[in-house]
């Protein structure tokens, strides 16, 4: 029997109760075995030169700037806000000179730089403590927190724009782990951050009855301090942490669709500026290359890509996500939501007699390399392997989906704009994993399609 809501085919859901934890599976999905994981320790980064704030990360966004070149600034001054709701305020993580504002194509905002002073002066707002927490309105707190440069921590499925205060929603989901296979372990991010996250909690339930906190298993144990805050234990293949993909597991009514999400750094950003009425302004990040296991650094928000990646050979690409991050310019800054680099080798060139190796270090799907037999990590590459073709119907984009979709059929409404019908089949349940993509052997951008499908769709429904 279909279950309401799910726009998709057979549920491959397994709910079992462990304790308190509820625990989901996955039957699809796909985890590559990458080098590179991080290492547990924890490094300072020294204070950057310069911060930026970048409108690019930041999904459907409309910016107005609210800054000119030259203008002194202090932590917590607003730069840009969203034309939308000018409430939400993107503001400056460090005190200092705006250095520069770059501007890509047809005027696009792409970054505010800030030159950084020696010493922060904070604009200082309303501290809100947890007695004053359970008077203030829920409207009032939203307000407070787009002033202060925190409430797009919040995000709202399906679409990820910021969370809308219009209605209440049905559930939020604390994604303890975030997008990428290598993000900040959050048993780091939460250390000594337990109490704040515990309040940041309390300020998620003034919105909804219904806040489920998730981790992925291999998480657990470094998060022993914040077990008892856990509520739903998610698998270790990926995308299974995705605020997406939990929801399409859980969810038992269509309304349900429309919850919101945040991830554990934002929650307790969150309740710092609540509890302190200052600005956050540092972050915990993770660079991935080759072999290198790097420690956790924690540095500025906004701080330069070439001070985090460090030295990297000419022409590597960096991404946000091993599968479906952005690729970042090594001059720009880190963006408001990203939190892990991974530098990969850039040989977009066909490999010679490629096709009489047996693939040792390839990272693939296929069991026709040798690299899916050995238990050995690989490096993510460029390399394409071939260019795009027809599609072919082999149906391993669908074999693979999370969120048992068929992403081939959809590229094909999508292609034909026909909306009605890639809507009928699951396009709003795309969770932008980039599994279909990889996996496709006739090299078809299926994650970017439906990405830009979905974009589409939430732009004309805004109207
Ligand atoms: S990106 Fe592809 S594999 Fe991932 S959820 Fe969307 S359709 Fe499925
Ligand atoms: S994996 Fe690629 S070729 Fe195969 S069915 Fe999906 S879109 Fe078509």
């Amino acid at each position: 029997m279909a279950i309401p809501g799910k726009t998709g085919r057979i549920n491959c859901i397994n709910t079992e109760i462990m304790n308190h934890m509820e625990k989901i599976s996955l039957s699809k999905g796909f985890t590559l075995k990458l080098a590179g994981i991080p290492d547990t320790s924890v490094i300072r980064l020294p204070r950057p030169a310069t911060v930026g704030v970048s409108a690019l990360d930041i999904p459907h966004i409309r910016p107005k700037l609210l800054v000119k070149e030259k203008d002194r600034v202090n932590t917590g001054t607003p730069l840009f806000c969203d034309k939308r709701d000018t409430r939400i305020q993107y503001v400056s993580p460090g005190t200092g000179t705006v250095k520069k504002i770059l501007f890509g194509r047809r005027r696009r905002l792409l970054e505010v730089v800030i030159t950084l002073d020696a010493i922060d002066e904070f604009v200082q707002f309303d501290p809100v403590s947890a007695k004053d927490l359970a008077q203030i309105p829920p409207r009032e707190l939203a307000d407070h927190l787009k002033q202060g440069g925190l409430w797009q921590n919040l995000r709202q499925l399906p679409a990820r724009d910021t969370a809308d205060t219009a209605a209440a929603p049905p559930l939020i989901i604390v994604c303890l782990n975030s997008n990428d296979i290598f993000s900040p372990h959050p048993g780091l991010v939460l250390q000594d951050k337990i109490r704040q996250f515990e309040f940041g909690l309390s300020v998620l339930k003034r919105f909804s009855d219904r806040v489920i906190v998730a981790a992925r298993t291999n998480s657990l144990a470094l998060l022993a301090p914040a077990k008892h805050l856990i509520t739903l234990q998610v698998p270790d293949i990926y995308p299974g942490w995705d605020p997406g993909t939990i929801l399409y597991h859980i969810k038992k009514e269509a309304k349900e669709n429309a919850a919101w999400y945040i991830g554990a750094e934002g929650l307790v950003r969150m309740a710092h500026f609540l509890e302190t009425g200052r600005y956050p302004v540092n972050t915990m990040v993770t660079v991935t290359r080759g072999n290198d296991k790097k420690p956790h650094m924690i540095t500025r928000q906004g701080s330069p890509v070439r001070l985090l990646a460090g030295n990297f050979p000419p022409g590597s690409l960096i991404t946000t996500g091993q599968l479906n991050g952005r690729i970042k310019d090594p001059d720009a800054h880190l963006g408001f939501f990203e939190n892990t680099l991974n530098i990969i080798p850039d040989t977009p060139g066909d490999e010679m007699f490629g096709f009489i190796r047996p693939g040792l270090n390839k990272p693939t799907v296929s069991k026709a390399f040798l690299s899916s037999l050995v238990n050995r990590k690989v490096q993510m590459d460029c390399t394409m392997h071939g260019e795009e073709r027809a599609c072919i119907n082999c149906s391993y984009c669908e074999n693979i989906c999370p969120v048992d979709l068929m992403p081939n059929f959809i590229m094909k409404a999508l292609v034909s704009d026909d909306i009605e019908e890639a809507l009928e089949l699951g396009l709003l349940d795309c969770c932008r994993c980039g599994l279909c993509s990889f996996t496709c052997p006739s090299k078809i951008e299926l994650t970017r399609i439906l990405s830009s499908g979905m974009d589409a769709h939430h732009k004309d429904k805004q109207g």
